[in-house]
């Protein structure tokens, strides 16, 4: 991408432009589709859809490109119907997340797998039962619809889907669906993966499933993962480091996000994450860095850097174009901040927001202490995708 993307320098600036950090960031996960991003919450409408307003602020802020997550057959159609709303913007995936995966088993009830959509709130203390097998009518049928969105899409959108998934394992949530369906829906999709062609890059989620997770990969792509041609990110990671390390050595990506700086440890393999397998995302609007998280501090440290450094530019610069010039907007100039808020839904904010980038304004004086709390963890239940 040109580095001149963003913005463009005023006439007549002395500014050198290569000196200006200018930040641009693809959100490799983010749930639009999910109904939060129309304003609608619970099935309640809480706020005008501004879904416009938040891809235009994902922009202002360096994001240029954002990954829409489709997670079961309802949402990767929807995150389809979004890439198209913004073309070279918004891309997608598709595939069943482990969550979603009970539509293998023999004990579903759906037979419409195109009807299909996480089942709600399941009792976390309940796991389903491991009784149940996979059908494989059902999983003949679920797979050729799959292949029949891929294959849709690649021709009706080329270039719009960019990876397979989300797929694979959560032990974490077995009250969704059991073990040995999630094996079985992680394999079938693998197995589809290897049959397309092109083979798609895969958007993988493992959470306290490594050693399954990486032999049932192993097992379909070779032990060193030689038929996966694309390659693969395993997203909201937050496991130990030596399972990064054994992921990262398979060349697979990691993709953090606020799940990724829960505690110090989850903070520390962050950090050991070698610089060209990182890859970010926010999960939005589910798994943001919230103020409980031991990485929190990094956001607040990051922003208070960039306002000095921002006031230091100010205030040390005869050069008035500077203050105002459109290439540095003021939240840019350190990258975590900015790809923080792209996915932060805010029930006040409406659908008249500006879809152009804002020229940087001075940081203002701060108003008011800002909330422990973001308000709309007051008033939205809290829900962890991952
Ligand atoms: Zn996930």
């Amino acid at each position: 991408m040109a580095s001149d993307a963003i913005g463009s320098t005023p006439v007549g600036t002395t500014v050198d432009d290569n000196l200006i950090y200018k930040p641009r960031y693809i959100d490799i996960g983010i749930n639009l589709a999910d109904p939060i991003f129309r304003g609608v919450y619970h099935g309640k409408e809480r706020h005008p859809d501004d879904l416009r307003a938040v891809v235009a602020r994902a922009q202002e802020v360096g994001c240029q490109k954002l990954i829409v997550t489709g997670s079961d057959f309802t949402s990767s159609r929807h995150a389809l119907d979004i890439a198209k709303e913004y073309p070279g913007i918004v891309y997608t995936t598709a595939g069943i997340h482990p969550c979603s995966s009970a539509i293998f088993s023999t004990s579903h009830v759906h037979h419409d797998a195109q009807e299909y959509t996480m089942p709600s709130d399941p009792d976390p203390e309940q796991p389903v039962s491991e009784d149940h097998d996979p059908d494989p009518e059902k999983t003949k049928e679920i797979i050729s619809e799959l292949r029949a969105l891929i294959e849709s899409a690649r021709s009706t959108h080329p270039g719009a889907l960019v990876a397979f998934g989300e797929f694979g394992l959560d032990y974490d949530r077995l009250h969704y669906c059991s073990r040995k369906v999630q094996l079985h829906s992680f394999a079938a999709q693998l197995d589809l993966v290897l049959s397309l062609t092109p083979q798609p890059p895969l958007f993988l989620h493992s959470r306290a499933a490594h050693r399954d997770f990486v032999g049932l990969l192993k097992a379909k792509f070779g032990d060193r993962l030689e038929r996966l041609e694309r390659g693969g990110v395993v997203h909201s990671f937050t496991g130990t480091a030596a399972e990064m390390r054994e992921l990262a050595d398979l060349g697979l990506h990691i993709g953090t996000n606020g799940c990724s700086f829960k505690t110090e440890e989850n903070c520390a393999v962050v950090k050991e994450i070698p610089l060209d397998r990182l890859m970010l995302e926010t999960d939005g609007p589910w798994c943001e860095i919230r103020p409980t998280h031991a990485g929190w501090r990094h956001l607040l440290e990051a922003k208070a850097k960039a306002e000095g450094i921002y006031a230091a530019l100010n205030g040390n610069s005869n050069d008035s174009t500077l203050a105002t010039s459109e290439s540095t907007p003021a939240s840019s100039v350190v990258p975590t901040p900015s790809i923080t808020r792209t996915a932060t839904p805010n029930p006040q904010q409406d659908a008249s927001a500006p879809t152009q980038p804002k020229p940087a304004k001075p940081p203002k004086k701060p108003k008011k202490k800002e909330p422990e709390v973001p308000e709309r963890w007051r008033t939205v239940k809290k829900r962890e995708m991952g």
